[in-house]
């Protein structure tokens, strides 16, 4: 079927041209750090607030706002907006640990990938549901506790009662940990740096999982998007019946399936109704549209 194939440079093309768009929505979200002034964007992407960052990912503001028993109207309205008419775009388009994931693709593409079952998906999927609603809840339980004044149990939980996913998180890891760490004098002050004492065990962990998501995305693309992060959870559900998303025109499918093959979330785009791709894993990155030799993949809005 290679007679079909469509010169390789329209998806070539098209994951440059998201990169650059990628590395673009990066520096929004870090002005401080190009010492320009503040712009403060609430994204549903994976992006802690650091000393360098401009904004703030939707999943750990509301996360703050319920360990301060504040009505998270701002994150949610951000969830359920963008959900609603975007999908999951911004985690092809924008996310800071989503272009990490792509950059660590891009140098890893040496190695052979592997594609899970459909079974194994669904299973590590619920490690992410997990995670989303213990953190879900175990901020509410702090958010009701700090209204209660009830100040001894908010601070026997130390570390956790700000953000407590954001103590584990990789990306937290990577844009926040990492950057301090050297900021603040160099590797030689890593033993004394006082949180680090206090929290060692912490640290460990965290670095931990910031090691297990590296090895998880250079064998599976995007792996820490499809199974483990939080706003791709939530985003997933919200945005499976979203305004935008991508169609299969099925007078011009030939069933090549180099669709399925492109496509980075593993999604088997042909077992999806013609209409539109429902899947909680697309993110409307439009690689299997350029790909698509027929041009039968298509952008749908509405
Ligand atoms: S699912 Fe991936 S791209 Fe989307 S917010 Fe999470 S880390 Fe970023
Ligand atoms: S939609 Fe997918 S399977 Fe159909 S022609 Fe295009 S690339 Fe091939
Ligand atoms: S189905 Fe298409 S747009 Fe959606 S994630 Fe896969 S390649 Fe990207």
């Amino acid at each position: 079927m290679a007679w079909h194939k469509k010169p390789k440079t329209n998806l070539t093309k098209l994951r440059l041209l998201r990169t650059f768009v990628q590395f673009i929505m990066f520096i929004l979200m870090n002005l401080t750090f190009f010492l320009i002034g503040a712009t403060w964007l609430v994204l549903p992407v994976n992006m802690p607030r650091s000393i360098f960052s401009s904004s703030e990912g939707a999943f750990f503001l509301l996360q703050r706002m319920l360990t301060m028993a504040i009505i998270p109207l701002i994150p949610l309205a951000v969830f359920f907006l963008f959900g609603a008419i975007l999908g999951r775009f911004f985690c092809a388009w924008a996310c800071p640990f989503g272009l990490f994931q792509d950059i660590l693709g891009y140098l890893s593409s040496w190695i052979r990938k592997y594609e899970p079952t459909r079974e194994t998906n669904l299973s590590l999927r619920q490690i992410g549901e997990f995670i989303t609603g213990a953190t879900l809840l175990f901020s509410t339980f702090i958010g009701i506790n700090v209204a209660l004044g009830e100040t001894a149990t908010v601070e026997a939980f130390d570390v956790f009662v700000d953000q407590p996913w954001a103590v584990l998180s990789p990306s937290a890891f990577l844009f926040t940990a990492i950057p301090l760490l050297f900021w603040w004098g160099g590797i030689e002050n890593f033993f004394i740096w006082d949180k680090f004492v206090l929290i060692d065990i912490i640290f460990w962990l965290r670095l931990f999982i910031f090691i297990f998501a590296i090895i998880v995305v250079i064998y599976i693309p995007r792996g820490w998007c499809r199974w483990f992060c939080p706003v791709g959870i939530i985003m997933g559900e919200l945005g499976k019946n979203s305004l935008l998303g991508i169609g299969r025109n099925i007078s011009k499918c030939n069933h090549c399936g180099f669709c399925e093959d492109v496509c980075p979330m593993g999604i088997r785009i042909l077992s999806h109704p013609a209409e539109k791709v429902r899947s909680q894993q697309c993110t409307n990155c439009l690689d299997c549209v350029a790909v698509c030799p027929e041009d039968a993949m298509e952008i749908k809005f509405l």
